[in-house]
C-alpha cells in the first residue's frame, strides 16, 4: 500500500460510520481536518564529522478528548500524508478505549539500523530541540513506535527536561523504569492484542489450546507476541522480520529466536526451520495471524489468499479497506488495530497517571488494569457489533467516533 493509501483508508471508516450515524457536513469535515502539523528538517553531526539533513513530523490530529498522544517513528518510508493517518488512528484508538487523550503521532525518516548508537542518540535529541515548543505535558506526549524504544525515549525525556531547565517526566512514556516509565509497559500492545485474540476466539468458537499462530514482524510487538503466545497456551510455527520469515512445524521458541536476531540481524537460517517469504508466512494455513510489523500488508491483491481464522491487527493499518472487506466476507474474524494494539497506550496512559502522583505501580498492578481496560472495550465492541450486524471494525469506530464528537460539540467546535 502507498503511504497515502493508510490516510485514504482511514478517511473511508470516518466516512463510513458518518454515514452509519448520519453525521452533518460540519462534523465530517472536522473529523476529517488534522489540527496542527509540524515538519522539521534537523542537521545531525555523524561519526564520520559531516552532518546529515534528516526530515522529521509531528501531527497532532484531535485534542477534543485530552492532550495529543501518540509514538515516534524512525524509518526510511514516512511521509507527512503516512503520519497524519498514523495521528488520525491514535486519535480513535484512545476514544475507543476510553482514555481522556487525543491522537497524535511523530516519525524521522531515517534508516536507525544503519545508524551508530551516538548518532542515533544525537538525532533523537536534535529531534526534541526542533519540535519540544510544540509537544509539552498536558499538550502532546510522545512514545515509542516502529524502531524507537525506552532508552530513545529516555535521551528524549532528558533533552526535554534540559530545555525546560526541570525534570519533565511527563513528556514521553514507554521511558526506562528507572526514569519514571511504568512497570508492564514494554508487553503492553502484545499482551493487550493477546487479551482481544481470546476473546474473539471466544466468539468464533477456536480453542486455543494448541492453536496455531503466525506472526509478522518481530520488533518489540512481534516478539512479546511470540513470547507471550505459550502464556495463552498457542503455538508458534512461523515468524518473519524485514528481511524474510522462517517455520517450524514443531513450533518456535522467541527468546531463542530473539538471541539469534540480536546477534546475526535476521531470524534467517534459524536451525531447524524452512525459509518462507512475509507474503507466505501471510497465507500460511494457521489458526491465528498477528500482523506487527507496518501497515498495508494485507491488500486486494492477497486478501483472497488469507487463510486464518483470526486476524489480530498488533501493528497500526496493515489491511487496506478493500481487503478488510474481503476477508469480512470470507468470514475471517479481524480484530481492529485500534481495539487490538490498544494496550500500549492504555499502559502509557497509567505511566501518566503515575508520574503525575510521583507512584511507581507493581506490574501485576498495571497487567490487572490493562486486562479489565481492554475486556471492557472489546465487550462494547463486540456487542454493538452483534447489535449492528457490522463488522468489529465499524462497531468500533461508530463507538469512538461518537465520543469523540461528543467531546467536539461540548467544547463548542461544531
Ligand atoms: N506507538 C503506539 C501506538 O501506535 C503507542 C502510542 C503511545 O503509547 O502513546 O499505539
Amino acid at each position: 500500500m502507498l503511504l497515502t493509501d493508510l490516510l485514504s483508508t482511514v478517511q473511508s471508516y470516518i466516512s463510513r460510520c458518518a454515514c452509519d450515524l448520519s453525521l452533518g457536513k460540519n462534523e465530517i469535515e472536522i473529523l476529517k481536518s488534522p489540527q496542527r502539523e509540524l515538519q522539521v528538517s534537523l542537521p545531525v553531526r555523524m561519526d564520520n564529522g559531516r552532518t546529515t539533513m534528516f526530515q522529521g513530523f509531528r501531527v497532532q490530529y484531535n485534542s477534543a478528548l485530552g492532550p495529543t498522544k501518540g509514538g515516534i517513528r524512525f524509518h526510511l518510508d514516512q511521509s507527512l500524508e503516512s503520519v497524519r493517518a498514523l495521528a488520525a488512528l491514535m486519535t480513535w484508538k484512545c476514544a475507543l478505549h476510553d482514555l481522556p487523550l487525543g491522537g497524535a503521532k511523530g516519525g524521522v525518516i531515517c534508516n536507525p539500523k544503519d545508524m551508530s548508537t551516538d548518532e542515533t542518540e544525537r538525532l533523537s535529541r536534535g529531534f526534541i530541540r526542533a519540535i519540544h515548543y510544540f509537544v509539552g505535558p498536558g499538550k502532546d506526549v510522545l512514545a515509542p513506535d516502529v524502531n524507537t524504544n525506552p532508552q530513545i525515549m529516555g535521551w528524549m525525556m532528558d533533552e526535554y527536561s534540559r530545555l525546560v531547565g526541570k525534570n519533565a517526566f511527563g513528556i514521553v512514556t514507554g521511558k526506562p523504569i528507572i526514569l519514571g516509565g511504568s512497570a508492564g509497559r514494554l508487553q503492553a500492545t502484545s499482551l493487550g492484542g493477546w487479551y482481544t485474540i481470546r476473546e474473539a476466539a471466544r466468539s468464533v468458537g477456536l480453542e486455543l489450546k494448541n492453536a496455531s499462530v503466525a506472526i509478522q514482524g518481530y520488533g518489540n510487538v512481534g516478539y512479546n507476541a511470540a513470547r507471550l503466545a505459550t502464556s495463552f497456551d498457542c503455538r508458534v510455527l512461523a515468524v518473519s522480520d524485514s528481511k524474510g520469515g522462517i517455520i517450524s512445524q514443531k513450533g518456535l521458541i522467541a527468546e531463542d529466536l530473539n538471541r539469534k536476531k540480536q546477534i546475526n540481524g535476521s531470524l534467517k537460517g534459524f536451525p531447524e526451520t524452512t525459509s518462507i517469504s512475509n507474503q507466505e508466512l501471510l497465507e500460511l494455513n494457521v489458526d491465528i495471524l498477528i500482523p506487527a510489523a507496518l501497515e498495508g500488508v494485507i491488500t486486494s491483491e492477497n486478501a483472497e489468499s488469507i487463510r486464518a481464522r483470526i486476524v489480530a491487527e498488533m501493528a497500526n493499518g496493515p489491511i487496506s479497506q478493500e481487503a478488510d472487506d474481503i476477508l469480512f466476507s470470507n468470514g475471517i474474524h479481524v480484530i481492529p488495530d485500534i481495539l487490538c494494539n490498544g494496550g500500549g497506550v492504555i499502559v502509557s496512559y497509567f505511566e501518566m497517571v503515575q508520574n503525575l502522583i510521583l507512584q511507581q505501580w507493581s506490574e501485576r498492578e498495571v497487567i490487572s488494569l490493562l486486562n479489565r481496560k481492554i475486556l471492557s472495550s472489546y465487550a462494547d465492541v463486540q456487542n454493538l457489533s452483534n447489535a449492528s450486524k457490522v463488522d468489529m471494525r465499524q462497531a468500533a469506530y461508530m463507538l469512538s467516533t461518537k465520543r469523540l464528537l461528543a467531546a467536539i460539540k461540548m467544547k463548542g467546535w461544531v
